[in-house]
């Protein structure tokens, strides 16, 4: 039988905390026609460290690749029809590795990982001049979360690291870096780079002038000769150089957030799209200008679509932990055997009946940034079930949402008439009703949610010298949107939301006493 031609295809690498996955759409279209996944595991080896096996996840980014182009085969599609391939990947999350061997030389340090409360308290205290020092240059407030403040501890605590650095052996990275690294040929000939969103996330990257800050690595003492070249979101950065896929070239890289941002085409100021993964981002596009927050927001790079473009910025609403609770429900307590039950418990119980659940399992991100916050579920009474705790949980999700929302309402000066929304956690129906419910405004969600994937598969096909795919909206006829309409009257909402800002509060404070 005849392959069936449909032009021109992207693949795309979306390399997300809990999973790795590959995907390939019709650059025409952007219908999605394979993909493959596979779940990641995340190593806790003391309280409050988040880490994960930097090999496994490139072993994890080969296998989805091969068999998505498997089931691409068994379809009679052509795999030689995919033109590029785009790279989405968590961000902030830091490695360092041997440029000689390929071999890591520590574990990944997640960007949820706490173990540098302590760096942070040391380092706020020696910020030069004025306390506006980092945010001024980042758009971030000194914080755990940041590649800097990792990368600086990597290499105060890992002897290790530091040997390597000294003999100058050691990259770092973040996950975008170290994959594409190893993916153009790792030891022999990799290519070294990051995109501007990424680097915007490192607490190193001076987003006036998108280059490395050399007084900013100076202050955190980050040897800028570890550091990858900065290159845009959209261009030929080299080629795969094995599996079934050898040849073919590496075009696009955007931070998760902002290639979401991308595949929801939010290229307008003042077009926002919110993502529920194992945290939650809210991300609103201010265009050229570089917003800035009294509202506990982050200014950060949304992309730069090729060398010649320009830049444009988002304002960010970060929440740490959303789809990461439902894991923990499950890998933790046990009350679920799949995330997908979750919906199952939650329809049982149809309210939380007085329980809130505040999941600060990593501090709390915007608009508090307190790292000393730590989980509670109050308003426990004998009558409550483990549906009713399964439901606070997915009314937190909601609840942190509306507290970006409301901050992101502020800094921008006219409020969000719709939500658009993408991520794993949007297969969930009662999440998605709640959320529209408790913001009092329609929740839109594409009928293809790896939008992610999308994003970054745009910014690969659109690079100059791939030329497949051209940004503009009619490249999308295959996404439908689902709309959900708020239900309840808005005095209702108002007073949960009330007393779960009171639950905000007595989390906070928790891990000082
Ligand atoms: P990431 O990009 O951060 O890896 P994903 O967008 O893949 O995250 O979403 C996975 C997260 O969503 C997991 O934390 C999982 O627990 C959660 N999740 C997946 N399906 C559901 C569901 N039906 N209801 C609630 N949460 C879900």
């Amino acid at each position: 039988a005849g392959k069936a031609n449909l032009g021109p295809l992207v693949g795309a690498v979306d390399q997300g905390t809990s999973s790795t996955r590959f995907l390939v759409f019709n650059s025409k279209t952007a219908e999605l026609l394979s993909h493959h996944q596979v779940e990641l595991e995340q190593k806790f080896p003391k309280e409050g460290w988040v880490e994960q096996d930097p090999k496994e996840i490139l072993q994890s980014v080969y296998e989805c690749i091969e068999r998505t182009c498997d089931k691409l085969t068994e379809l009679n599609i052509d795999i030689s029809s995919i033109k590029a391939i785009g790279v989405s990947n968590q961000r902030e999350t830091t490695i360092i590795w041997d440029k000689y061997t390929g071999e890591p030389l520590y574990n990944a340090v997640v960007w949820l990982d706490l173990r540098t409360q302590g760096t942070v308290e040391t380092l706020s205290k020696r910020i030069p001049g004025n306390n506006n020092f980092v945010k001024s240059k980042t758009g971030l407030p000194l914080s755990t979360y940041f590649s800097a403040v990792k990368l600086h501890w990597i290499l105060e605590n890992v002897r290790k690291v530091k040997k390597a650095v000294e003999e100058e052996r050691a990259l770092f990275g973040t996950v975008d870096s170290w994959l594409i690294w190893s993916l153009t040929g790792g030891p022999n000939g990799g290519v070294h780079c990051t995109d501007v969103t990424n680097a915007s996330r490192t607490m190193l990257f001076n987003i006036h002038s998108l280059e490395w800050d050399v007084e900013l690595c100076e202050f955190f003492e980050v040897p800028m000769t570890i550091l990858p070249n900065i290159r845009s979101s959209s261009e030929i950065y080299g080629l795969m150089k094995a599996g079934a896929l050898e040849g073919v070239p590496l075009s696009g890289c955007l931070g998760d957030q902002s290639a979401a941002l991308v595949g929801q085409m939010c290229f307008q100021d003042g077009q926002a799209k919110n993502t529920y993964g194992t945290g939650c981002f809210l991300l609103c596009n201010t265009g050229q200008k570089c917003v800035f927050s009294d509202h506990g927001l982050l200014t950060t790079v949304a992309y730069k679509l090729g060398r010649d473009k320009p830049v444009c910025y988002a304002l960010e609403g970060s929440v740490a932990i959303a789809g990461a609770v439902i894991r923990w429900l499950r890998d933790n307590l046990g009350i679920l055997k799949t995330s997908e039950e979750i919906e199952k418990l939650a329809k049982e119980a149809g309210t939380s009946y007085g329980c809130y659940f505040v999941p600060a399992f990593s501090g709390l991100y915007a608009p508090y940034w307190e790292p000393s916050a730590r989980g509670i579920i109050c308003g426990l009474t004998q009558f409550t079930s483990k549906q009713h705790i399964a439901f606070a949980a997915l009314e937190a999700v909601c609840f942190q949402t509306k507290e970006i929302l409301d901050a992101m309402n502020k800094d921008c000066g006219i409020p969000l008439t719709h939500l658009q929304v993408d991520g794993g956690m949007t297969n969930n129906k009662i999440l998605m009703q709640l959320q529209a419910d408790i913001l009092y405004i329609p929740v839109v969600k594409p009928s293809m949610p790896e939008t992610t994937a999308l994003g970054a598969a745009m910014a690969a096909g659109a690079a100059e010298g791939v030329g497949v795919w051209s940004l503009e909206p009619e490249d999308l006829s295959a996404v439908t949107m689902e709309r959900f309409e708020p239900q309840i009257n808005p005095e209702e909402s108002e007073i949960r939301y009330a007393i779960w800002k009171k639950a905000v509060q007595k989390s906070m404070g928790w891990a000082t006493g």
